[in-house]
C-alpha cells in the first residue's frame, strides 16, 4: 500500500462530541488525498475511571463499581446523543450498553474473587478504547466516510506481560496486514483501538499507560506506512515544560534519539516506547495539536544536518535516589552492581539514571517513586547476604530529589556546555547531588534537591538559549 498515513488521536483529541467532530474532520481531509488508518485512545480520563472501578471491585465495593459504570455510561451516551440524531443512535447506544455490560461482567467476577487476574484487568481497561472508537466510527459513517472499528486484540500480537506487554513484530505484521490491508484497499478507514493487543493464543493484553502512541507506531511499522502523525493537545515537542518555563519554544524537528530521550526523561508528549518500531524503516513522525491543526507541529526524523548544543530540558519530580555502598573493599563491585541491576530488570523496574564512583564501587541510581517499593524489595532479595553480613551498608533512599535531563545530539563534542549547565544551576543555589552522562553525549542527567528542581530547569533553559533558536 503506497503512501499510507497512520494517525493517532489521544484522549483529549476525542474527549467530547466537539473533539470527535474535529478528529473526524482532520481524518476525512487526509483521506481525500491518501489511504489513512487511525488509532484512537479512550476519551480523556476514561482509563483512570476504569482502573478505579477495578480497584473498587477488588475491594468488594459493588456500589462504587456501579457508580463508576454509571459515570462511564453517562459520558458516552451523552456524547453519542450530541453527535447523532435520534433515529441513527440506536446501534451505537446498543454498542455502548454491550461494552459496559462486558465490563460489568468482568468487574463482578473480580468482586467475587477479591482480586483482579492480570488478563481480566487488561481486557477490562481496553474497553475504554473500544467505546471511543465506536463513537468516532459512528460519526465518520454518518458524515459519509466509510469506517470500521478494529479491536487491536485482533491485530497486535504481544508477549504475556499483562499491563506492559511488548509486541511480537513478525506475527503482528502478518495479522495486522491480513486484517487491515483489505479494508484499506476497499476504501474503508480502519479505526483501531489504541493501548491493547493479545497474546498469540488470544489472551488480552495492554501496552502500558499512554500506550496508544506505541500502538500507532507498531501499526505504522508493520503496514509500511509513509508517515505517522500523533495528534495531542499541545503544539509539538517543546524545549521545556511550558508550565515551568513560560518562554519555551516548539521545536521544528528533533531526531528519534532526542525524542526518545525526552520521552524517557519525563516529557509527556510521546510514550517512550513509540519510536523504536519506526527506526528501522525510518518512518517520519509528526507530533501535532488537534486543537490547532494549522500549526506545523514537530517532525521527528532519523537525523538533522546541523544540530547545535542542547535542544531541550525535561524534569521528573516523582523520583527517588537509591544508594548502595560497600562497607569495606572486600566485595567485587561489578558483581554487586550486576546482581542489583539484574534483579531490578526482572522486577520490571526502570533505572532512569545511574552513577558510580569507581574507587569503592559505591553507586546510586534513580527510579520512579511509583516503582520504589518494587525496587527495594528486589534489592533486599538480590543483596540479602551482603546486607545481612554487613558487607554492604544499609541501602539509602532519598525521595526529596528530582531529575533534570538536558538532551541534544549536538552536545556531542561541544566543550564547555556541561560546565555552563552546572554553573547555571549552582548560581540558583541548587545543589547537584548526582550526575550522569553517557559517552554518546546525548543526555546529561542531573539529580538535584526536589525543591530546587524548577529553578534549575529554568536556569538551564535560559543559559543554553533553548527558547531562542
Ligand atoms: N487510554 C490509555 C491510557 O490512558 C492509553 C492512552 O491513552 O494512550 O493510558
Ligand atoms: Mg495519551
Amino acid at each position: 500500500m503506497n503512501n499510507l498515513l497512520v494517525m493517532k488521536f489521544g484522549g483529549t483529541s476525542v474527549g467530547s462530541a466537539e473533539r470527535i467532530r474535529a478528529a473526524a474532520a482532520i481524518t476525512a481531509e487526509q483521506q481525500r488525498r491518501r489511504p489513512v488508518a487511525i488509532v484512537v485512545s479512550a476519551m480523556s480520563k476514561v482509563t483512570d475511571l476504569l482502573l478505579e472501578a477495578l480497584r473498587r471491585a477488588e475491594a468488594g465495593d459493588k456500589a462504587g463499581v456501579e457508580s463508576d459504570i454509571e459515570k462511564l455510561r453517562k459520558r458516552h451516551v451523552e456524547t453519542c446523543c450530541e453527535l447523532l440524531p435520534e433515529p441513527e443512535r440506536a446501534p451505537t447506544l446498543e454498542g455502548i450498553a454491550g461494552l459496559l455490560s462486558e465490563f460489568e461482567r468482568i468487574a463482578s467476577g473480580i468482586c467475587l474473587l477479591g482480586e483482579a487476574p492480570p488478563r481480566s484487568r487488561d481486557e477490562a481497561v481496553a474497553i475504554g478504547e473500544r467505546l471511543s472508537t465506536l463513537l468516532l466510527v459512528a460519526w465518520l459513517n454518518s458524515q459519509g466516510t466509510p469506517a470500521e472499528v478494529v479491536n487491536a486484540a485482533q491485530a497486535i500480537v504481544t508477549d504475556a506481560v499483562f499491563g506492559n506487554a511488548t509486541p511480537l513484530m513478525e506475527p503482528t505484521r502478518e495479522k495486522a496486514r491480513a486484517l487491515l490491508l483489505p479494508m484499506l484497499e476497499a476504501g474503508v478507514l480502519p479505526v483501531v483501538t489504541g493501548f491493547n493487543g493479545a497474546t498469540a493464543d488470544g489472551r488480552p493484553t495492554t501496552l502500558g499507560r499512554g500506550g496508544s502512541d506505541f500502538s500507532a507506531s507498531i501499526l505504522a511499522a508493520v503496514l509500511d506506512a509513509s508517515e505517522l502523525w500523533i495528534w495531542t493537545d499541545v503544539d509539538g515537542i517543546m524545549t521545556a515544560d511550558p508550565r515551568l518555563v513560560p518562554d519555551c519554544a516548539v521545536l521544528d524537528e528533533v531526531t528519534y534519539r532526542e525524542a526518545a530521550e525526552l520521552a524517557y526523561n519525563g516529557a509527556k508528549v510521546l510514550h517512550p516506547r513509540t519510536l523504536a518500531p519506526l527506526i528501522e524503516k525510518q518512518i517520519p513522525v509528526w507530533s501535532k495539536n488537534s486543537f490547532a491543526p494549522e500549526k506545523p507541529g514537530t517532525k521527528i526524523v532519523p537525523r538533522i544536518a546541523a544540530s547545535e548544543g542542547a535542544r531541550a530540558v525535561t524534569s521528573m519530580a516523582s523520583v527517588a535516589l537509591v544508594s548502595i555502598e560497600p562497607a569495606n573493599s572486600v566485595l567485587n563491585g561489578a558483581q554487586v552492581m550486576g546482581r542489583a541491576l539484574d534483579g531490578l530488570g526482572r522486577a520490571n523496574v526502570e533505572v532512569l539514571a545511574m552513577s558510580s564512583s569507581s574507587y569503592r564501587q559505591s553507586f546510586c541510581f534513580l527510579v520512579r517513586e511509583s516503582e520504589l517499593a518494587a525496587a527495594m524489595e528486589s534489592l533486599e532479595g538480590s543483596l540479602a547476604l551482603e546486607l545481612e553480613h554487613g558487607y554492604l551498608r544499609p541501602i539509602e533512599v532519598d525521595e526529596e530529589v528530582g531529575l533534570l535531563a538536558v538532551v541534544g545530539e549536538g552536545m556531542r563534542g561541544t566543550p564547555g556546555l556541561a560546565g555552563r549547565i552546572f554553573t547555571a544551576i549552582s548560581r540558583e543555589n541548587v545543589n547537584i547531588i548526582a550526575i550522569a552522562q553517557g559517552s554518546n553525549e546525548l543526555t546529561i542527567s542531573i539529580v538535584v534537591r526536589r525543591d530546587g528542581l524548577e529553578k534549575a530547569v529554568r536556569a538551564v533553559h535560559a543559559e543554553t538559549h533553548m527558547g531562542l533558536r
